[in-house]
């Protein structure tokens, strides 16, 4: 059965990783993707495998795109189901290491992007009694070590998904979040790749191993289908038991 037939699915960050994986997941189901990243050839690489997939080369942290995406997703489909604001970046370091800039390109992406998309598809939400996932983090739960500004930026995300559930009440409007720990994709490669770092939490997660992207787009596509029509305001760890 595919869940998502004809429905038109939102995915930002969609050229790589959790992203790419979540674009595949709903295209296999039926859904009519629309691919959303800064690079244009990266979403083009990944769109080539999905039918009736479309891409908009964009960067959510600029209001201008962000209108953009909501304008061309809807002149192209006439409608938004589902948003899945999956988009990040990180700075690694501590209050003392990051900079301004830093700290102003994880919020500006991370958390202020997810409140631009969001309230810019938000009409069309309403319209077809949609709903929206968010890729937050297990950094938005309790916080980590050394990912001061990326901790604030999901923790921030967290507490979003919670408070638009609350004000959407009666809307229709489900809102939900996965919080996945150390997941294999390119944000994470440098981690990935030092041997004693994964060795120290593959002994602390109970499931032994760091997540694929499948992992988690799999909990994203159930969150958004009717499956979990009773689910709102959830922050979800996908974590192998880690939290
Ligand atoms: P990747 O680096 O593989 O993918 C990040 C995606 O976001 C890319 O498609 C990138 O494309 C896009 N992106 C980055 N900045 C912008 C922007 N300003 N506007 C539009 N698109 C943007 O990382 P992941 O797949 O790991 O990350 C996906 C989400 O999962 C992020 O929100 C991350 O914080 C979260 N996450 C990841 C974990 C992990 O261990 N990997 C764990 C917990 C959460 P482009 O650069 O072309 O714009």
């Amino acid at each position: 059965m595919k869940r998502f037939e004809g429905k038109v699915v939102i995915v930002t960050g969609a050229s790589s990783g959790i992203g790419a994986a979540t674009a595949r997941r709903f295209g296999a189901e039926g859904a009519k993707v629309v691919l959303v990243a800064r690079s244009k050839d990266d979403l083009h690489a990944v769109a080539a495998d999905i039918p009736r997939s479309m891409c908009i080369a964009a960067d959510v942290s600029k209001p201008t795109d962000v209108r953009r995406i909501v304008a061309d997703a809807t002149g192209e489909h006439g409608a938004i189901d589902v948003l899945i604001n999956n988009a990040g970046t990180a700075v690694m370091g501590t209050l003392e290491e990051v900079d301004h800039d830093g700290w102003n390109k994880v919020i500006d992406t991370d958390l202020t992007g997810v409140y631009q998309l969001t309230k810019a598809a938000w009409p069309a939400l309403k319209q077809s009694r949609g709903n929206v996932v968010m890729t937050s983090s297990v950094s938005g739960l309790g916080g980590d070590w050394g990912m001061f500004a990326y901790n604030a930026a999901k923790g921030g995300v967290t507490n979003m998904t919670r408070a638009l559930a609350l004000d959407a009440r009666n809307s229709g409007v489900r809102v939900n979040a996965v919080n996945p720990s150390l997941t294999k994709t390119e944000l994470t490669q440098g981690m990935l790749d030092n041997d004693d770092l994964i060795a120290k939490f593959e002994e602390r997660i109970p499931l032994g191993r760091p997540a694929e992207p499948e992992d988690i787009a799999d909990v994203i596509a159930f969150l958004a289908s009717d499956d979990a029509r009773f689910v709102n305001g959830v922050n979800l760890p996908v974590d192998g038991g880690l939290s």
